[in-house]
Formats: C-alpha cells, structure tokens, sequence
C-alpha cells in the first residue's frame, strides 16, 4: 500500500516507516499536518493516512478533517500519546471525526500491522 505518515516525533516517525518498509509498503512522511496536507494533495493516490493528533502548526484532529473532506474514503489510522487529558479522549475524537482506526502510543510494530490490515 501506499501509506503517508504523519507525526512531529521523528523518533516515532523512523520507527513506523521502518515497521511498514519491512512488509514492503511505500511510504511518505511529513511532520507535521500542514506538510501532510500538501504532501496529500501532490500525491493523491495514497491508500491509508497514519497521522498523529498532537502536534504543533496542524494538529491531527483537523488535519483528519481536511483530508475527510479532500477524499472522503481514504483509510485513516489516529495514533496519540495523549496530552494533558490522556490518549482516550483525543482518541475518541478521532474515531469520532472519521479515522478508521487508533491505537495508542507507544505501540509494537506488530500492533501497527495488525491495526493497518483490520482495517483493510
Ligand atoms: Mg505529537
């Protein structure tokens, strides 16, 4: 599949390229959503978006938003470490917006593959 990744922590951002290079997907990466945003328009023909929701310029919440509205059946996957308020609740937003999916962080490369392939 042809996957953007979207997270200000590259850290995290090397971490879940590495997982989905490994099972041969392609993948494009930005760090923030503004730069997702662009990335998105340029490239279209993405499958699935894995996007974070904290993050400073465009957060993830209306960064799923925009995209929502960009291709309304796009995958979406929404990955948080939570804030002051906790994962959940920004979780629960996400799902609430239109991700397809969230897992929280941290996550195992597993984890991520089994969240990428349930919603397939
Ligand atoms: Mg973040």
């Amino acid at each position: 599949m042809k996957i953007l990744v979207i997270d200000d922590d590259s850290a995290v951002r090397k971490f879940i390229i590495t997982t989905l290079k490994r099972e041969n997907h392609t993948v494009f990466e930005a760090d923030n959503g503004t730069a997702g945003i662009q990335m998105f328009q340029d490239e279209r023909d993405f499958d699935v978006i894995i996007t974070d929701l904290i993050m400073p310029d465009k957060e993830g919440i209306e960064t799923i938003m925009e995209v929502r509205k960009l291709n309304p059946s796009i995958k979406i996957m929404a990955i948080s470490g939570g804030g002051k308020v906790g994962p959940e609740n920004y979780l629960v937003l996400a799902d609430a917006l239109g991700a397809n999916a969230t897992l929280r962080k941290p996550f195992s490369g597993q984890e991520l593959l089994m969240s990428l392939k349930l919603m397939e």
